[in-house]
Order: structure tokens, then C-alpha cells, then sequence
């Protein structure tokens, strides 16, 4: 499924969306450049759930918590050498949520340590310098319908 948005307020309105609806549990991962829109991608995602503090990329710190309707953990691993540092700052622990929802910056560095089941988001550059491709594909257990679904609520 393919998306596509022309100005980064078209990402963060369908981000929000999305979080506004997304279920506990669920995990998703961002791809795409420097400058793709990713950390673009959170925020709006967290405002959907309720979040109004400063979502930033956790570049350094490698994970930001928020907490909204449902905590959020938030990862960006692009300065991440090594698959080992991971579980040095708890990576396996948080990256599969019960009951809450965890959003993973640059997860196709290390494909081996992702979850076994969600959702990837590969932003690309389109033709104008404002548009994105936004392409959804699904990992594990993932319902082909029940992402449509998803990501169909216009508007609500
Ligand atoms: P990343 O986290 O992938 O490195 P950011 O989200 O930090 O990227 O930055 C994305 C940049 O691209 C922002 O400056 C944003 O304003 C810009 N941009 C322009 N058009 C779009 C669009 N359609 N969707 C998302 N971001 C866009
Ligand atoms: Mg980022």
C-alpha cells in the first residue's frame, strides 16, 4: 500500500490519524533516508495519541518514552554500530509492547533483531522537494485488511 503526501503537514495529519486508532501492541517501523521524515512521522503519530510534549529523534539517547492514550517508546538506531548495543539499553525488552506501542527510526540496520510482527513505513522522496512516497508493508501477524482498515479512517 502506497501513500502519497505532498507537504510534511499531509504526514503528520495521516500519522495522527493513525495513532489516534492504532491498537496496544502494536509495533512499527520507519525507514527511509535522513531526512525521509521519520522523527516527522512520531510526532504526528503522538499527537494522535494525546502526546503534546516535543517529540525529537532519540539520536543520542537512543530511546524516548512519551506517555498518551498508551505509552509510546520511541527508537532510532542510526548511530548504532553494533547489533550488542541493543540489548545494552534494553531494546529486546521494550520492542515488544503488550499494551503499549513502540516506533523504531532506521529499524532495517539490524532486520535480525526486529520483532517478529509490524508494520514498515519506507518514506521515499518524491518528485517535488515536499512530497513523499509513504509505503506500507507487514511483517508476521499482521491483518492485510485489518492495515487498510487502519489506514483508510479519513478524517476521523
Ligand atoms: P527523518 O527523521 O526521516 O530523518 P525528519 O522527520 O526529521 O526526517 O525530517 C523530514 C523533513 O522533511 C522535515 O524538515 C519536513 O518538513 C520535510 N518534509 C517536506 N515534505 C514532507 C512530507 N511530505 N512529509 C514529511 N516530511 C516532509
Ligand atoms: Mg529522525
Amino acid at each position: 500500500m502506497e501513500i502519497i503526501t505532498k507537504a510534511p503537514e499531509e504526514t503528520s495529519a495521516l500519522a495522527c490519524r493513525i495513532g489516534k486508532n492504532v491498537p496496544a501492541g502494536t509495533v512499527i517501523c520507519l525507514t527511509g533516508d535522513l531526512g525521509a521524515g521519520k522523527t516527522l512521522f512520531t510526532e504526528g503519530f503522538c499527537r494522535g495519541l494525546g502526546i503534546d510534549s516535543d517529540v525529537t529523534s532519540p539520536t543520542f539517547n537512543l530511546m524516548n518514552v512519551y506517555e498518551g492514550r498508551l505509552l509510546v517508546r520511541h527508537f532510532d538506531l542510526y548511530r548504532l554500530e553494533e547489533e550488542s548495543e541493543l540489548e545494552e539499553f534494553g531494546f529486546y525488552e521494550y520492542s515488544e509492547p503488550d499494551d503499549g506501542l513502540v516506533l523504531i527510526e532506521w529499524a532495517d540496520k539490524f532486520p535480525e533483531a526486529l520483532p517478529e510482527a509490524y508494520i514498515r513505513i519506507h518514506i521515499e522522496r518524491g518528485q517535488d522537494e515536499n512530497e513523499r512516497v509513504l509505503s506500507f508493508t507487514r511483517a508476521g501477524e499482521i491483518d492485510a485488511a485489518w492495515l487498510r482498515e487502519l489506514l483508510s479512517q479519513e478524517g476521523k
